[in-house]
């Protein structure tokens, strides 16, 4: 019976003690929201998630390689020197390299933004957006490499007609030499006969 009238006791003072702490915060600042209708504003230097603006990556790797958990993937080809169709970028540097694939793993990343400084065209950063979760881990793969397909025909028409231009100099100069010898020797059974 004691322990009846106890825990009856406790469960009034427990209640109490409760409802005193909820009063007490009645009449101060609230720290929670009422998330997503309301929002924290996000301070200026926030590093969320990455954006890269493929028209201006000139493909020089400085990002995938200063990432600590290798998490950028880029593939590149290189365009003959005459294809002007891959322009400048914001910054007037001419591009030499066609960016086919710019891949950043949003799952492994860690926001370091180690990648974002030491690339030379401003084209990497942070943007504010952290809204961004998936049921599958695939889609935090972002491709960044938007390429047109006309620009990637014209790219590899280009670089395929430049590797026909190389080989016919290379059997031009070859059949030159061959050519050459051949005079030479012709000239030396010459100079022998008249002997
Ligand atoms: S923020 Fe850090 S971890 Fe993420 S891609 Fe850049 S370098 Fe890699
Ligand atoms: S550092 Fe900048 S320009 Fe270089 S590959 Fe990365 S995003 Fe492109």
């Amino acid at each position: 019976m004691k322990q009846y009238f106890s825990n009856i006791k406790d469960a009034v003072v427990t209640t109490a003690i409760g409802f005193g702490v909820t009063f007490r915060h009645l009449f101060t600042r609230s720290v929670t929201l009422q998330y997503p209708d309301e929002r924290w504003d996000i301070p200026e230097r926030s590093r969320m998630r990455l954006h890269m603006d493929w028209e201006d990556c000139i493909g020089c790797y400085k990002c995938a390689r200063a990432c600590p958990v290798d998490c950028i993937h880029i593939t590149t080809t290189k365009v003959p020197k005459d294809f002007d169709q891959l322009g400048e970028t914001k910054n007037g540097t001419s591009k030499r390299l066609l960016v086919e694939q710019f891949d950043i793993d949003m799952s492994e990343c860690m926001y370091c933004a180690l990648c974002v400084y030491p690339c030379p065209e401003d084209c990497l950063y942070m943007t504010r957006e952290y809204e961004f979760s998936v049921y599958d881990r695939d889609e935090l793969i972002y491709d960044f490499a938007l390429v047109p397909e006309q620009l990637k025909e014209d790219a590899y028409e280009a670089i395929e007609e430049e590797k026909q231009r190389k080989e016919e100099a290379r059997r031009r100069k070859k059949a030159e030499r061959e050519a050459k010898k051949a005079r030479e020797a012709e000239d030396s059974d010459n100079s022998d006969e008249e002997e």
